[in-house]
């Protein structure tokens, strides 16, 4: 694997990136992003954890590539940016989210949402792949939930 990403448990994410929320850079996109909770805004950086950066940078690269320009981006929806860095709790839980290091991504959470299954989730089999080939972890891929979520951390 090119990446030898920590496992998610506290200690471990701590261990590897730090405290949560700290030692963010600024990635700036080879494409532009909408955000998905508001389509009409648009973004060409977005804050993730330093250590991340370089490899989030070659994923999103790869995602451009395979589809070649950003109106068949557009019609793929992985354009729609759901967040990355975003200090908070696991939904109904109390350990802390993998995005509070700015070390998970959200795509397309319209149509990948935290209760679909695959039968009904769309994330597109070749960007887990790229993703994969960078170590990152799909949930929907690994758990059958939330294929919305790509993360630099092992389960
Ligand atoms: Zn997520």
């Amino acid at each position: 694997m090119v990446n030898n990403w920590p496992r998610q448990n506290f200690s471990s994410m701590i261990a590897f990136y730090g405290n949560i929320g700290e030692n963010q850079m600024r990635l700036a996109l080879p494409y532009p992003m909408r955000l998905a909770w508001d389509t009409s805004k648009t973004v060409n950086s977005i804050s993730c954890h330093a250590k991340v950066h370089d490899s989030l940078g070659k994923i999103l690269s790869d995602i451009f590539a395979l589809y070649g320009s950003i109106e068949e981006i557009g019609k793929a929806r992985m354009d729609l940016f759901g967040g990355c860095l975003n200090v908070r709790k696991v939904r109904g839980g109390t350990n802390w989210s993998i995005h509070s290091w700015g070390t998970a991504i959200d795509l397309d959470p319209d149509h990948n949402t935290l209760t679909m299954p695959r039968t009904q989730a769309t994330m597109p089999k070749e960007v887990i792949t790229i993703f994969a080939n960078e170590g990152w972890v799909n949930m929907g891929d690994s758990r059958n939930y939330d294929f919305m979520h790509f993360q630099a951390a092992m389960l």
